[in-house]
This record gives structure tokens, C-alpha cells and sequence, in this order.
């Protein structure tokens, strides 16, 4: 029955606190109506269904706005970051699609050593932790205590498509290990370090889970690493966009003649790093812009050959 005030469905009812459990049971067996806002009733939630089943009942629902109205996300794994702290919206995200079990309102900026941010759950479970699936590895990433971004993941496909198989890598801010896993395809070695335990203990998960047995994780000062490799990797991934220029020398006291490094940098104007760059033994550097920053900045990488 099609009224004014809704569409009468079956539908579940469930206690609140096992509201997402049971959600996420009835998106595993392709029962939840999608189409439909949950009606919540005193300490329950009716969860409107597309057949009948098992223990349900009739009710009339609201349904959602169509598709194209959804507040602006981004999407890392299950989890969708809205710009804007609506948790109408958030609902409504949250059942657009079926992989999502999270929906997020950063609460601050990316900030400190470790490059996190806090973050509010506006709708679904209470986690800022989930798996990112990208060209065939799988990362489990926690957005609150170590950073990620699955905006680079074009950039990574780049990198790895310059290696040569059995290459030695060096990821000196390593995160969750993203870069480091993705190399790790075709090098013999990729030593990953970063200085936040958090981020070590998930890049650890991830070696385990995408079973890279060529991947040596480090809770490790990137400053300190020429001290313990000396100069012999082949190819060095610099990925601390507002400081990466302090630890140039470093990445140079780490890289073979004819070897790579990739600087990342944020940058306001074209060009803006190759003095200090050209003041260090390169002896060839192409620069491109990877992403947007802010309507005057961007992300910017220079590939460095490194000379005698
Ligand atoms: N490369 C990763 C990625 O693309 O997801 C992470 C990049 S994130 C922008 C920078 C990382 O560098 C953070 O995880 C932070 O904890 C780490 N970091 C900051 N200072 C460091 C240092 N001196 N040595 C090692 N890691 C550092």
C-alpha cells in the first residue's frame, strides 16, 4: 500500500543497541528495503524489509529521498566522511550502499607528528577502523589514530609501474603501508618505517593479511635510517607532504646513483622545491601535480634520479 505518509512494508523490529547487527544480518541475506528510512518506536527499530519474513510485521515507512540528493562523502572501505556534520544525511548514506557499516564528520583537522585527525560517528557502527580494497591488496586502516589516503592510490599504480622487479625500496613514512605493500609486488625488499605505533602495528596487519614476505616494518625515525641502510636502495618513497624537504639529505644518503626518489611536497607554486632539490646530487628531476589541496595548493611529486 502506497499512502501519504509512507509505504506500508514487513518489516523487523529489533532493539536499538542490536539495530546494526541486525542490519547488517539482513543486508547479508538481501532482505533489507534500502529504499526506506528505519522507523524507530520507543527502545526499538523497525527495519523495513523487501518480503516478508521470520517474525516480521507490517508498518508504514518513509522512503528516501532518490539517490542523487545524498550529502557529499568521500569513501574509504566501508566507512563514507561527510563534509558537512548532517546526520539526517548520514542515515541516508549509510543505507545507499551496502558495503558502508560507518558514517564520519572530521571534528578536526589533520594535524600533529602522526598526521591523524578525530572524527564524530554521525550514523552506523561506532569504529573509525575498516579495509580498503585497492588493485587487488587489501589494507585494514583506522582513520583516527594512523593516516590514510585512498586519494593516492593512482599515484601508487604510477609508482609501481616505474619499478623494476627486484628493486629495494624505501618507504619513509610508511603509514598503514600502502605504498610499501603495493611496491612490494615487484621489489625483493621494501623497508617501511614510521615513528607512529599505531600505524606500525596496522602496517604489520597489513604485511600479515596481504602475506608480503618481503616487507620489513619499523617503528623508526625516517632521520635515522641512513645510519642503519647506508646508501643502497634503489628507489625511496618521501610521502610527508608538509615536511618532506627536511629529510632530503636523509633520502639521499639513502638512494644508489641512478636511483629514484619520490618527494612529495605541498606546494602554492610550480617549481617551488628544485633549488633545494638541485642543491643535493640530482641529476635529473621531472615534477607533476598529483591532487588539489585547497583552491591555491597542491600535492606535487618530483621524481629525482639520483647522480654521484
Ligand atoms: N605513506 C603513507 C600513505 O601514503 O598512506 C603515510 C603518509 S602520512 C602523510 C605521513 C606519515 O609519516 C605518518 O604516518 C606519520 O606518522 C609519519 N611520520 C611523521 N614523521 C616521521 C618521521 N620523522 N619518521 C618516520 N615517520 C614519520
Amino acid at each position: 500500500m502506497h499512502g501519504e505518509d509512507g509505504d506500508e512494508l514487513w518489516c523487523l523490529r529489533v532493539a536499538k543497541k542490536h539495530a546494526e547487527e541486525a542490519r547488517r544480518d539482513l543486508v547479508g541475506r538481501g532482505l533489507l528495503d534500502r529504499a526506506h528510512r528505519p522507523r524507530p518506536e520507543g527502545d526499538d527499530l523497525l527495519l523495513p524489509l523487501v518480503e516478508e519474513t521470520a517474525g516480521a510485521e507490517r508498518a508504514v515507512f518513509t522512503p528516501f529521498p532518490r539517490q542523487e540528493e545524498l550529502p557529499r562523502h568521500e569513501l574509504v572501505g566501508g566507512i563514507a566522511i561527510l563534509q558537512e556534520e548532517d546526520r539526517e544525511g548520514a542515515e541516508r548514506v549509510l543505507h545507499s550502499r551496502p558495503s558502508l557499516h560507518t558514517v564520519l564528520y572530521p571534528t578536526s583537522p589533520v594535524e600533529g607528528e602522526f598526521r591523524t585527525r578525530e572524527f564524530a560517528v554521525l550514523a552506523g557502527e561506532e569504529t573509525t577502523r575498516t579495509i580498503v580494497t585497492e588493485h587487488g591488496h587489501r589494507f585494514a586502516v583506522d582513520l583516527a589514530h594512523a593516516y590514510f589516503s585512498a586519494r593516492l592510490s593512482t599515484e601508487r599504480q604510477r609508482v609501481r609501474s616505474l619499478m623494476q622487479e627486484g628493486e629495494r625500496v624505501v618507504d619513509m613514512f610508511a603509514g598503514v603501508g600502502p605504498f610499501a605493500i603495493s611496491l612490494a609486488d615487484l621489489a625483493s625488499l621494501v623497508v617501511a618505517a614510521d615513528l607512529n605505533p599505531a600505524a606500525v602495528s596496522l602496517l604489520c596487519e597489513n604485511t600479515a593479511m596481504n602475506k608480503k614476505k618481503n616487507v620489513l616494518p619499523m617503528l623508526a625515525d625516517a632521520a635515522h635510517l641512513p645510519g642503519i641502510f647506508g646508501r643502497t636502495f634503489d628507489r625511496v618513497i618521501m610521502n610527508l607532504p608538509m615536511e618532506s624537504s627536511h629529510f632530503l639529505s636523509a633520502a639521499f644518503a639513502l638512494c644508489r646513483p641512478g636511483g629514484t626518489i619520490h618527494f612529495y611536497a605541498l606546494q602554492d607554486e610550480e617549481g617551488k622545491y628544485l633549488d633545494v632539490i638541485r642543491a643535493l646530487p640530482a641529476a635529473e628531476v621531472t615534477e607533476k601535480r598529483v591532487r588539489s589541496y585547497s583552491p591555491a595548493e597542491w600535492h606535487a611529486v618530483y621524481d629525482i634520479v639520483v647522480g654521484e
